[in-house]
């Protein structure tokens, strides 16, 4: 199984970093920013074979990717409208992919809107999946994943959320871990990790692998700062196309 971090960065895209979302088994998608689209065409992943997306919160930097890969499905990868389409969440993501879709392309979208399998949590062969609250915003009805797969992998995904006791605890029973660091230590807000969050998450689970994502660190050049906080070994903090590889036993890591 091979889980991918096709962007990596906060809504403010630091260099060298599109919006953070996430790939897995070139099937399954968590969240759908703006530059979703562009990431996919980069990765090679043709719309059409996404089959699930997951959503963690309606923040623009996670779901207004949304028109531009149904329209790109209507017209280009799926014009035989064949591909069944998935997409779980919280009851506010319909209500706004439905908004946004209008907004976008007036009247377009109305038919694959129509055709989506709407559900509060998907059903996906070998896996099992929760979705829980986690500390943002309220009006964007904030959550985080926790998904296991038959062969033993526990995976987390954050979502947007500061440290929180919800996201923590599943991350406890997690062996791998999608975390967002969206703020940097001075930034006064509850909202979002920030790096001694991180490493204080980091120590108390040392046999779970942290990865670092939805981060403010630029990586090609300066914009706020390119110095990655010093994190516990079992930390990484990657860029745009990292890529963790689950055999049933092992984690490995592309970089
Ligand atoms: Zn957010």
């Amino acid at each position: 199984m091979k889980i991918e971090l096709l962007g990596t960065g906060n809504a403010f895209l630091p260099s060298g970093r599109t919006h953070s979302f996430l790939l897995i088994d070139e099937k399954i998608l968590i969240d759908m920013p703006p530059t979703a689209l562009f990431s996919l065409r980069k990765r090679g992943i043709s719309p059409h074979k996404i089959s699930t997306i997951l959503f963690t919160h309606v923040h623009g930097d996670h779901i207004f990717g949304i028109p531009f890969f149904l329209l790109e499905r209507k017209y280009i990868s799926d014009r035989g409208g064949l591909e069944p389409l998935t997409i779980a969440g919280s009851p506010l993501v319909k209500t706004r992919i439905e908004e946004l879709c209008e907004l976008a392309y007036p009247s377009s979208l109305t038919e694959e809107l129509k055709k989506i399998n709407w559900v509060d949590i998907p059903e996906i062969k070998g896996w099992t999946f929760e979705r829980f609250e986690v500390l943002h915003d309220e009006s964007v009805e904030p959550h985080g994943w926790f998904m296991e797969h038959e062969t033993g992998l526990k995976l987390v995904h954050s979502g947007d959320s500061g440290p929180c006791e919800t996201l923590w605890n599943q991350i406890k029973k997690a062996n791998l871990a999608f975390v967002e660091m969206g703020i940097p230590e001075y930034v006064e807000s509850e909202m979002h990790h920030k790096p001694s969050s991180i490493q204080k998450l980091a120590n108390e689970n040392p046999s779970c692998e942290i990865i670092v994502t939805h981060t403010y660190i630029d990586s090609e050049y300066e914009i706020l700062t390119k110095t990655l906080p010093s994190h516990p070994p079992n930390v990484r903090h990657p860029n745009d196309g990292f890529t963790a590889e689950w055999d049933g036993v092992n984690l490995t890591f592309s970089k």
